[in-house]
């Protein structure tokens, strides 16, 4: 019983026995292989990283107008836009997927990305660049 209160691959409220996990894309139910494992195959794993890309290419830009642009980006309220954008996103998770997540939890993207939180980096802050 241990084990299923700690396994963080089933929802909440899932009713999917152990080892069974909802495909965050299909939304159907597969037996993991991994522990990490998201989707019950190749093809839905890729649908879903490419969903992301085509919603991040959107953002791209307007992230690095508030980073390097401030004053277009405050005067354009870029800050409102990304907002809007992000709500139609989850709007249309919604509608087109069951209101099933589009994105990687954030503790998965810090943990890929160890360099953001080095020391160099730390040693850096406060400095202009
Ligand atoms: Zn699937």
């Amino acid at each position: 019983m241990t084990a299923r209160l700690n396994d963080r691959s089933r929802k909440p409220n899932s009713n999917a026995p152990f080892g069974v996990r909802e495909c965050q894309w299909c939304g159907e139910e597969f037996a993991k292989r991994g522990g990490s494992q998201l989707f019950c195959s190749d093809p839905h794993k890729t649908a879903f990283n490419n969903l992301r890309k085509e919603r991040g290419a959107q953002l791209y830009d307007l992230f690095v107008a508030l980073r390097y642009e401030r004053k277009l980006a405050a005067g354009l309220k870029v800050w409102s836009l990304i907002c809007t954008m992000i709500a139609h996103f989850r709007e249309e998770d919604r509608q087109k997927r069951s209101g099933r997540r589009s994105w990687m939890p954030a503790r998965t993207v810090t943990e890929r990305r160890p360099y953001l939180f080095n020391p160099l980096r730390q040693a850096r802050k406060g400095k202009k660049s």
